[in-house]
């Protein structure tokens, strides 16, 4: 008897918050590998806000996934079948294989990974795509010098942010973290060592980052855009560097995203602001890894993962977590 690959496909475009009949639910025949190819079963499914933007028929980085396409996702699969020269049975591989129970890969854009080395979900956190986020955006489009400079980061509780704080730390920075909620800014201050972290649902972040940030930002990396965008322009120092990572806030929208309005204190401070894709430093990304790998075996980087454990089904509903903020550190589902 065949065996059942189940699919989450996407059935429509979203307008504002993604819906559960957006999705649809799918069982597909789980075909064989070729000659030349490896089929694998889904272990964990990184969750990331880029998803949301991949919904969207709208110019971007990337092609929005398809209607009826299975989701776009990196995941980690085990290997139960090989006729893949480089991959054995057994091998776990990281892959951009999408939210499916079963794969067929002919190996091109994967990468084995050891798990005698680092737990597998820092593969897809702080070994993966998240650490080479923060170690990019912040060392290289964030230009960051290290001891004298003044580093703020938004969703710093999240996957990104938990990374860039640390990293921050480690280059020497005063560093401090906008997060949502008091229990993540204790998490933040008391156990990665940021200088100080600031809860943006309570009363005054104004006067709260003013008070946090007295030699004022040197760089800045947003996670989230909106309003605290706005704040943080408005304590650039001189020769600040905005670092645009992302901008959460914004995702859900279903109106235009809204730009920050206080873009002129670039100008006042001769300030710059440049996005950024991962993507683009792929070549680098080995090395960007053992560095980090360095840093974590020193322990002078604490990884955080959030594993969900359950059906593939619970995919979409896991998805949702990361917009209300229910997620601390990287968001995986492990899948049952
Ligand atoms: P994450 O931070 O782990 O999860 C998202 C977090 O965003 C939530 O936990 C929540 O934390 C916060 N959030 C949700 N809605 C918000 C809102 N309306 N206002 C403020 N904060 C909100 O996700 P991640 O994977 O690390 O991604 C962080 C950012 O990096 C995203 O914008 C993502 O698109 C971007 N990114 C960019 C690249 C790139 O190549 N440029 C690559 C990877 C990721 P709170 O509880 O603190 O609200």
């Amino acid at each position: 008897m065949s065996q059942s690959n189940r699919q989450i496909r996407l059935a429509a475009r979203p307008q504002g918050d993604v819906k559960p009949t957006d999705w649809e639910h799918v069982d597909v025949d789980h075909v064989a590998p070729g000659e030349g190819e490896f089929a694998g079963v889904t272990k964990l499914i990184s969750l990331d806000p880029a998803m949301r933007g991949w919904l969207n028929d709208a110019r971007s980085y990337i092609p929005p996934v398809g209607i009826g396409e299975v989701m776009r996702a990196g995941t980690i699969v085990e290997v139960t079948e090989s006729n893949h020269p480089k991959f054995a049975v057994g091998d776990h591989v990281v892959g951009t294989f999408g939210v499916q129970t079963h794969v067929v890969s002919d190996g091109r854009g994967c990468l084995r990974v050891d798990p005698s080395a680092a737990p597998l979900p820092t593969f897809l956190g702080a070994l993966g795509m998240t650490g080479m986020t923060a170690y990019f955006g912040l060392l290289d489009v964030g230009a960051l010098k290290g001891e004298g400079e003044t580093v703020v980061v938004s969703g710093a509780a999240g996957a990104v942010g938990t990374i860039v704080g640390q990293i921050a730390k480690l280059k020497g920075a005063r560093v401090v973290g906008i997060a949502g909620g008091q229990e993540k800014c204790d998490m933040l201050v008391e156990e990665l060592g940021f200088d100080a972290a600031l809860d943006y649902r309570g009363d005054d972040l104004r006067g709260a980052l003013r008070a946090a940030t007295p030699d004022r930002i040197d760089v800045y990396f947003d996670n989230v855009g909106g309003e605290i965008l706005d704040l943080a322009l408005a304590r650039l120092n001189m020769k600040a560097r905005v670092v645009i990572c992302g901008a959460i806030s914004q995702y859900n929208n279903s109106t235009a995203v809204a730009g920050p309005s206080n873009y002129l204190s670039l100008l006042v401070a001769r300030a710059r602001m440049e996005g950024f894709v991962v993507f683009d430093y792929a070549a680098q990304y080995a090395e960007a890894a053992a560095e980090i790998a360095g840093w974590i075996g020193e322990g002078k980087i604490k990884t955080k993962e959030h594993v969900v454990s359950g059906e593939i089904d619970e995919f979409p509903e896991t998805l949702n977590m990361l917009f209300r903020g229910e997620n601390v550190g990287k968001l995986i589902l492990e899948v049952a």
